[in-house]
């Protein structure tokens, strides 16, 4: 079954899409929690981080390299937050795995 993101890469569902490339994708949130929240998803279906597998570190190397051009893009240049959210008791609410780009506003720590 098709998880919300891939339906929103797959243009079944409306989505406000602000970067994408061969690897992957992102989107603004659509509950943000700061002035600017992304989510930036591999097209490879990878549940979580923890399911990630040897032969998927040339994708998390990209969207590691991905993510500071995407917070750029959207004006972050005075520091930004990456999150995974990872199992249920950190949080994950989407079973494919995303990292939110969060900027904007002073962030706290430590996190809720
Ligand atoms: P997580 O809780 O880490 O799994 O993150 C899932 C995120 O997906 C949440 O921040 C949601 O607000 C977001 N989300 C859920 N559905 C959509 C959607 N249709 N478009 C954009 N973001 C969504």
């Amino acid at each position: 079954m098709k998880t919300i993101f891939q339906k929103i890469m797959d243009g079944e569902i409306p989505s406000e899409i602000v970067y994408r490339d061969g690897v992957c994708f992102a989107i603004k949130d659509i509950n943000p929690q700061a002035p600017v929240h992304i989510l930036l998803i591999p097209a490879k279906p990878i549940a979580r981080l923890a399911e990630a597998k040897e032969e998927d570190a040339e994708i998390l190397s990209h969207l590691m390299l991905a993510a500071p051009k995407i917070a750029k893009e959207q004006g972050l240049e005075g520091g930004f937050r990456v999150v995974i959210n990872n199992g249920l008791i950190a949080g994950e609410t989407v079973p494919h795995l995303h990292i939110h780009i969060l900027g904007g506003r002073q962030m706290a720590w430590p996190p809720g």
